[in-house]
């Protein structure tokens, strides 16, 4: 019994939502692969060779470390690894996924404090600057954004947030979520003086779920010395000690980190500017294609645009969620829901890893032909938009 297909279909399933991404067969034939001696002479090897290219993709020189876990798991390495019980952070309410780092930050006994948001845009440097300007008394110990929040297509622009730090005068360590834009949206750890960037491998780095990872500068190593929060499973001391000769100090995710090597390979050779470009494209296309069907993007702000996913809002009236499933039913392609308060206001078009132009026409036709079946009102002219854009006549 198959559970990938609930019931029997020819051509390929349709994996259209903003992670997982579909993974390359290329990586899953390296997965494919006898699992080794995580503690033999090999393992070590190939260990180092992984953690050193990996920094490449957070265009880092300090740790990258790498867990066996989810997304979310990360996301409480750093915190955890850097702050104290009832330490004040600053969080942005960019969409779903900020809000469950937030309930995330209070659950561990930290205190956030929430810049509002309307889940239409990324954050506002000028409102992080004000707050830390007002913060005299430097009890702020973290600013934490996430940079390209998944649940709206809006992505805040990292470089900004630093300056904003910096024109505060402010000492505060940048924590940013890239769980869904590294691999996919240009990202510099090192040049935007990020303390701690988070991701995850099951988006942009186009490999299955099950590794994450923390990219720790010097600033946040030193912090994590003196941090009292409790942890055993996500402490960076033992696993940096480890990784100094390719290994772990529990056991990893050897398969995967398989995954991850050819999937790094396949990045670089392709070029990193070169797969930027390519989102960016694909990304302009969707947008193209969701203003002529006469229907609206959920960002709001061009400048935060994500070219990761586009999510589209459906006219007063009409569920998004009956559009996904007729979607899912008659043409075998799953799009991302609506989370939070945009349940069934908005689908979410997933555009990132391993996707070219003719993948997404194929996904932009399915969504516009849904359209129809749902009866949801719009002009049945956004696929021939998108391929005026992608075919250079626009
Ligand atoms: C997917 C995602 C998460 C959650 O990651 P998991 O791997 O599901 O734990 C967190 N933040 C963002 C921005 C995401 O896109």
């Amino acid at each position: 019994m198959a559970y990938f297909q609930s019931k029997p279909s020819s051509g390929r399933h349709f994996l259209q939502i903003p992670g997982p991404s579909n993974v390359p067969d290329r990586v899953l034939r390296a997965m494919d692969n006898p699992t080794m001696d995580h503690r033999g002479p090999d393992f070590g090897k190939m260990g180092s060779a992984i953690l050193q290219k990996v920094k490449h993709i957070f265009q880092t020189k300090s740790h990258v470390v790498i867990y066996p876990a989810s997304g979310t798991g990360a996301c409480e390495a750093a915190l955890v690894n850097t702050l104290s019980p009832g330490d004040r952070v600053l969080m942005c309410e960019t969409g779903w996924f900020a809000s469950l780092w937030r309930e995330m930050a209070e659950r561990l006994n930290i205190r956030p404090e929430f810049l509002q948001g309307d889940w239409r845009r990324g954050v506002e440097p000028a409102d992080i600057e004000a707050h830390l300007r007002a913060d005299k008394a430097h009890e702020i110990k973290a600013v934490c954004v996430v940079h390209n929040e998944t649940s709206t297509g809006c992505t805040s622009r990292v470089d900004e947030v630093r300056r904003a730090i910096d024109a505060a005068g402010h000492p505060a360590l940048l924590l940013v979520d890239t769980i869904s834009s590294l691999g996919s949206m240009e990202y510099k750890h090192d040049e935007w003086g990020v303390d701690v960037t988070i991701a995850g491998s099951q988006k942009g780095l186009m490999l299955p779920p099950g590794l994450s990872f923390n990219a720790i500068s010097a600033k946040a190593l030193k912090a994590s010395e003196t941090a009292k929060l409790m942890r055993s499973y996500w402490d960076w001391k033992p696993m940096i000690a480890s990784n100094a000769t390719g290994f772990f100090p529990y056991t990893p995710a050897t398969n995967m980190l398989y995954a991850l090597d050819t999937a790094l390979d396949m990045i670089f050779s392709e070029g990193l500017e070169n797969v930027f470009a390519r989102h960016d494209r694909v990304a302009e296309a969707t947008r193209r294609a969701v203003r002529a069907w006469g229907l609206e993007v959920q960002c709001a702000e061009p400048r935060h645009y994500s070219s990761v996913l586009t999510a589209v809002r459906l006219p007063e009236g009409h569920s998004a969620n009956g559009l996904r499933s007729a979607i899912l039913e008659r043409f075998n392609m799953s799009l991302g829901n609506g989370l939070g308060q945009l349940n069934d206001k908005v689908f979410r078009i997933g555009h990132l890893g391993d996707i070219g132009d003719l993948h997404l026409m194929g996904s932009l036709s399915g969504v516009e032909m849904g359209l129809r079946l749902a009866g949801v009102p719009h002009k049945p002219e956004g696929a021939k938009a998108a391929m005026d854009y992608l075919s250079g006549n626009a």
